[in-house]
C-alpha cells in the first residue's frame, strides 16, 4: 500500500516523487522502460532556470551552452539574439537518470520495466494494475507523457494541438549558436551539442519517424489536471510551452506545485495555473504565427529586423514568452 503511485519516470514524475518522498510519503514510481531516459525524445535545449531549480545539477549533464540564437524567415532573412544567460543543452538521458536517482535517494521506489494498464477507484483506495501485478495507493499521478493513458482513463478532457517531430544527430564543426528556421508548419532547429555534433530536427508528418530520435508533443491549456485523487503533471498535464514545445522546465514547475498541493492540502489547479496559465495562453496566441502564409512571415521578420524590435526580445524570459 502506497501513499502515492506515479506513472512515468520522466523529469516531471521523478521530481514529484523526490519532493513527496522527502516529505515522508510512501512513493512508488512505475516506468514501462527497462532503463530511465530511453528512448531520448528531446533536443535538450533548456533555459538556465533548470540550474536555479536544481543548483546541484551535475556538470556532466550539460553538453553545451548556447549564447546566440539565429531566427530565419522562410526567405532566409534573419536576426540574431544574444541570450541573457546561456541556454543549456543537456543530455536528457543523464538528466532523467539523475532526477530518478534523487527520487530514490529521497526514499521513493522506482520500478522499471513495469507498464501501467488501468486503475480502479475503490471506497478506501485506488487499485493500479500493471503488467507486473496490482498495487494499492491513496493517490495516483499520471506523469506518463503527452499520450498519457492515466489522463485518458481518468476521463480528463484535453483540447490540444499536436506536433510530431523527427530529429537527427549530425557531425561537423559547430560552436555555440542555435539556428531556428520558420519556413514550415512549425519550426526546424539546429542545436550544437559539442564542437563536433549537433541535433537537427523539425516537424514530421509520420508518427513513425525516420530520424534517430523524435516523438509526439501536445500543447494546450487543461481546464483541470485533477479528478478526485488522480492528478496529472508534466506533458500529461499539457504543461508545455506552446511556441517551442519545450516541456522540461514547465514539468519541474508543475511537479513542485503538485507536491505542495498534496503535502499541504492546497488546490493543485490553482497553484500550477498561477504559474503557467498566462504563459501558456500567450504561447497559444504566438502559435498563430505558424499558420500564416510565408509572405506574411517574411513581412513580420522584415518589420522585426528593420525596427530592431529583436533587440527587445533579448530581454524576454524565454520560459514565459
Ligand atoms: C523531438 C523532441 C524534442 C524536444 N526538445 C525539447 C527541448 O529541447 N527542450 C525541452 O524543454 N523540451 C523538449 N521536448 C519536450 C520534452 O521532451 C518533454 O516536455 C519532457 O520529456 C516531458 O517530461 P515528462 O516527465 O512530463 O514526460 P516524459 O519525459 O514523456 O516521461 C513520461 C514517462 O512515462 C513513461 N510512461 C508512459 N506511459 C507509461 C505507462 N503506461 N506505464 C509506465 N510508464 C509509462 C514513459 O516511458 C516516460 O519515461 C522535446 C520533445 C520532442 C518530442
Amino acid at each position: 500500500m502506497y501513499d502515492v503511485i506515479i506513472i512515468g519516470a520522466g523529469p516531471a514524475g521523478s521530481r514529484t516523487a523526490e519532493l513527496l518522498a522527502k516529505a515522508g510519503k510512501q512513493v512508488l514510481v512505475i516506468e514501462e522502460h527497462t532503463a530511465i531516459g530511453e528512448p531520448v525524445q528531446c533536443t535538450g535545449l533548456i533555459s538556465a532556470r533548470l540550474m536555479q531549480i536544481h543548483p546541484d545539477l551535475p556538470k556532466n549533464v550539460i553538453q553545451n551552452k548556447i549564447k546566440t540564437a539565429q531566427f530565419f524567415a522562410p526567405n532566409g532573412a534573419h536576426f540574431s539574439l544574444s541570450v541573457r544567460s546561456p541556454t543549456l543543452v543537456v543530455d536528457r538521458q543523464k538528466l532523467d537518470q539523475w532526477l530518478a536517482d534523487k527520487a530514490r535517494k529521497a526514499g521513493a521506489t522506482v520500478k522499471l520495466g513495469t507498464k501501467f494498464q488501468s486503475f480502479k477507484i475503490g471506497p478506501e483506495n485506488i487499485l493500479v494494475t500493471t503488467n507486473k501485478g496490482n498495487f494499492l495507493t491513496d493517490i495516483l499521478i499520471g506523469a506518463d507523457g503527452p499520450l498519457s493513458n492515466v489522463r485518458k482513463q481518468a476521463g480528463i478532457q484535453a483540447r490540444y494541438h499536436q506536433q510530431i517531430f523527427s530529429q537527427k544527430t549530425i557531425t561537423g564543426k559547430f560552436g555555440d549558436t542555435a539556428d531556428l528556421c520558420f519556413g514550415g508548419a512549425y519550426f526546424n532547429w539546429f542545436v550544437p551539442i559539442s564542437k563536433t555534433k549537433a541535433r537537427s530536427g523539425g516537424p514530421s508528418k509520420e508518427v513513425t519517424f525516420k530520424g534517430d530520435s523524435g516523438g509526439v508533443m501536445r500543447y494546450g491549456l487543461l481546464k483541470s489536471a485533477q479528478k478526485d485523487d488522480v492528478y496529472l503533471v508534466g506533458d500529461a498535464a499539457l504543461q508545455v510551452k506552446p511556441f517551442s514545445c519545450g516541456g522540461v522546465v514547465y514539468g519541474q514547475i508543475g511537479a513542485k506545485c503538485l507536491a505542495k498541493a498534496i503535502i499541504e492540502g492546497d488546490d493543485y489547479n490553482a497553484l500550477w495555473k498561477a504559474k503557467l496559465e498566462r504563459p501558456i495562453r500567450r504561447g497559444l496566441i504566438f502559435c498563430k504565427f505558424y499558420g500564416l502564409p510565408n509572405w506574411a512571415k517574411n513581412l513580420l521578420f522584415k518589420i522585426i529586423i528593420t525596427t530592431q524590435l529583436y533587440k527587445k526580445l533579448e530581454n524576454l524570459d524565454m520560459d514565459f514568452y
